[in-house]
């Protein structure tokens, strides 16, 4: 399904984006000893993940419309549950499931940001850093 050297693999895996199988993560998504930290180089290529000082500041862009879009999704799937739109149980339903979803939703939009500016090569072992 996900083939080798797609976006989405690396993005739907949280693995590096040059080599796809360096851990992106200093740990787990919902280790909270380190809330989503990315390490600084690939554990496999190398490939520095920090292009500059606060380069993972950009991913607040991709955190919000990933926020936006699970708002939007919630309120059609209540809306086709319930049939009709109660607003209190669609809020509840929003705030349950982006409070559960933070960190997911947080480590997504870093490793997305990080795949605008690094992407994949299948001969990664020759241009190691
Ligand atoms: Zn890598």
């Amino acid at each position: 399904m996900l083939k080798k050297g797609s976006k989405l693999k690396s993005i739907l895996t949280i693995k590096c984006p040059r080599c796809h199988q360096g851990e992106f993560l200093e740990k787990g998504v919902y280790d909270f000893s380190a809330y989503t930290s990315v390490r600084k180089n690939c554990p496999k290529c190398e490939l520095k993940y920090r292009l500059e000082p606060s380069f993972y500041y950009g991913s607040m862009y991709v955190a919000y419309a990933l926020g936006v879009a699970v708002m939007i999704a919630i309120t059609l799937l209540s809306y086709l549950l319930l049939g009709e739109f109660l607003l209190i149980t669609t809020f509840t339903s929003i705030i349950i499931a982006v409070v559960i979803l933070a960190p997911y939703l947080n480590a997504l939009s870093k490793i997305i940001w990080a795949n605008f500016f690094f992407h994949y090569s299948s001969d990664w072992e020759k241009k190691k850093d």
